[in-house]
């Protein structure tokens, strides 16, 4: 039996940049799509040879905006990836998405070229915090593309809510929350903003027209949506993401659980072969370095040692923890023998808990879990 990896595929277009995003994507180089997709195809061609000796388990076509271009595109990349690579019957497909900009005739081509889950990007249900934040949609097209996704048969679709946001009260966070889990969509993932250096909101920030949510407020945020999606019927199965059961995201498990994929696009990461490399973030670059060089920017390999510490605080992000057992098989040594110092350190702190085999984190451990993952470093 094949081993099985992920694929990651990055559209980097957007219709205008959100002002919190410094994620690698442009909204003023719409005549360089074309080239785009066509030194995209050829990273997914070139890797036909190696990919092909594994299963590919899950795909997920992320951004950037993917539904920002031409639906035909995302179905010429699929149909690309089904010819070349061994595309698991069952696999995960999914393509991240934004309110404004899809339509009947562009989710039906999704399906038809075999996308099975969608990711739409909401963040929040009042049209004044939209437009603080540079998005480009009302929640009102949010609510008329999530029923468009419906009816055009998907049964799997993701909706992305960040809290924290500067002015935002408790009240509209839970109006957020109540009014999304009410639509019920399988799986919801809730963030907490980072104003990020680079950003609209950082000049805001630094200009001092913002202010930073207080970590009292933003925890209050938190466990308001832990608590009421509980009761929509959700779970938190790390630390930002709740799904209906069956339902978790089987992509990003691939990441949390320090298993191999590869990742096609500029500034797609993959970790392949035991090499953890990264593409030339840059989009003409991405391109020129496609016909003429390597688009690879940086590759570091990752030794024993790294790859324990990664099966740790990736791991961790996990409520259900880590298992000591499977440490034990896929390293050969006990866990204790190489963390339990630190793992006492953490309980002892009511940081960390042990239940069954597996060590977690403790709701104190998931509100402070940038202490812990540190440790492990
Ligand atoms: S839609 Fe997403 S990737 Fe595009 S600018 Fe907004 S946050 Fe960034």
């Amino acid at each position: 039996m094949k081993d099985s990896i992920g694929l990651y595929i990055h559209i980097p277009f957007c219709k205008a940049k959100c002002y919190y995003c410094d994620f690698n994507s442009f909204s003023d180089k719409n005549e360089s799509i074309k080239p785009y997709f066509d030194a995209l195809k050829k990273e997914i061609a070139n890797y036909s040879a190696i990919a092909g000796e594994y299963e590919i388990s899950s795909v997920f076509i992320g951004g950037g905006t993917p539904s920002s271009v031409d639906a035909q595109y995302i179905y010429d990349i699929m149909k690309l990836c089904q010819n070349s690579y061994d595309l698991q019957k069952d696999a995960e497909i999914s393509l991240e998405t934004n309110p404004g900009t899809l339509s009947y005739d562009k989710l039906r081509t999704y399906r038809e070229c075999g996308i099975n889950r969608l990711s739409i990007g909401l963040q929040a249900w009042q049209n004044r915090l939209l437009r603080e934040i540079g998005r480009i949609h009302y929640v009102e097209e949010f609510i008329q593309n999530y029923e468009l996704a419906r009816k055009a048969g998907f049964t799997n679709i993701n909706t992305d809510l960040i809290f924290a946001l500067p002015g935002q009260t408790i009240d509209e966070w839970s109006h957020t929350v109540r009014n999304v889990s009410r639509l019920q969509p399988e799986h919801i993932s809730c963030y907490s903003l980072k104003i990020e250096e680079g950003t609209v909101l950082w000049e805001k920030y630094k200009n001092g027209e913002i202010k930073q949510t207080e970590d009292e407020l933003d925890r209050e945020m938190y466990y308001f949506a832990k608590n009421e999606l509980k009761e929509h019927g959700y779970h938190l199965y790390e630390i930002s993401n709740f799904s209906k059961q069956g339902y978790e995201c089987k992509h990003n498990l691939i990441y949390w659980k320090a298993k191999e994929y590869l990742g096609c696009g500029a500034g797609a990461h993959s970790y392949f072969n035991g090499i953890r490399y990264n593409n030339i973030y840059g989009l003409d670059d991405y391109i020129d370095n496609m016909y003429n060089g390597s688009i690879i920017e940086n590759e570091i390999a990752i030794d024993q040692n790294d790859r324990m510490a990664e099966f740790v605080i990736l791991g961790m992000r996990l409520t259900k923890g880590i298992s000591s057992i499977e440490f034990k098989k896929m390293f050969g040594i006990d866990i204790r023998e190489k963390f339990g110092q630190k793992f006492e350190e953490l309980i002892n702190k009511g940081l960390v808990k042990y239940e069954g085999d597996r060590f977690k984190l403790t709701d104190l451990g998931l509100d402070l879990a940038n202490m812990v993952f540190v440790e492990f470093i």
